[in-house]
């Protein structure tokens, strides 16, 4: 299946809330979502008059793709962190976020070297940066507590990295400006986590 790139914005209105699919636009007033029409209806783009009541399976559906969606992850993939997610001790809902937060992708936009999920899947895949010292090109690569990203040297003077973008780093990361470093201090709990879904849904989903 190949990657929905199109207007992106419509992947937000669709899931009634904000997917951050598009960078620094996404924390703007241009954002269609945060504007006043967005807000009043609270799902822009969509009508509310005669919306049918959804089905549980309908919710359900609903919250697995919003995650998907988030993460930027296609379904196989998807489906197959839930089987991790699934063998780990505790709950499996929150431990597939938690999976989800640990891919490198998402650790590399956390901790504000990339815009966007895709434009830090993109950089990961262009060989910009090192975990743990070593070359590190997989985007979905899952880190653990301890692990060090960092942009290689030959890679510090491009555009993404001179201008990092505006972001608060989480908790669970720490970040050094100056090396353009990161580490993963802890495994990232559902409350640091902001991602708009009610987990249980999916699990629900994949139960049935
Ligand atoms: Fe578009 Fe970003 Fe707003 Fe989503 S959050 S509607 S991608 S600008």
């Amino acid at each position: 299946m190949a990657r929905y790139t199109d207007a992106v914005c419509r992947l937000c209105r669709r899931e009634g809330t904000k997917l951050f699919l598009k960078g620094q636009r996404c924390y703007t007033d241009k954002c269609p979502m945060s504007s006043r029409r967005g807000k009043r209806s609270g799902q822009p783009g969509m009508h509310q008059a005669g919306r049918r009541k959804e089905s549980e399976y309908g919710m359900q559906l609903r919250a697995k793709q919003r995650t998907k969606r988030f993460y930027g992850v296609l379904e196989s993939q998807f489906r197959k962190t839930y089987n991790r997610a699934e063998r780990m001790p505790g709950k499996t809902g929150e431990n597939l976020l938690s999976l989800l937060e640990l891919r490198m992708d998402n650790v590399v936009y956390r901790l504000g070297l990339a815009e966007s999920r895709a434009m830090a899947r993109q950089l990961v895949t262009h060989g910009h940066f090192t975990l743990n010292g070593g070359r590190m090109d997989i985007p979905s690569a899952e880190l653990k507590v301890g692990d060090e990203i960092q942009v290689k040297e030959n890679s510090r003077k491009l555009a993404p990295f001179t201008e990092l973008a505006a972001r608060q780093v989480p908790g669970w990361l720490s970040f050094n400006e100056e090396s353009l470093k990161g580490s993963v201090l802890s495994v990232p709990t559902r409350e640091e986590i902001d991602v708009e879904v009610e987990e249980t849904l999916i699990v629900e989903l994949y139960s049935r």
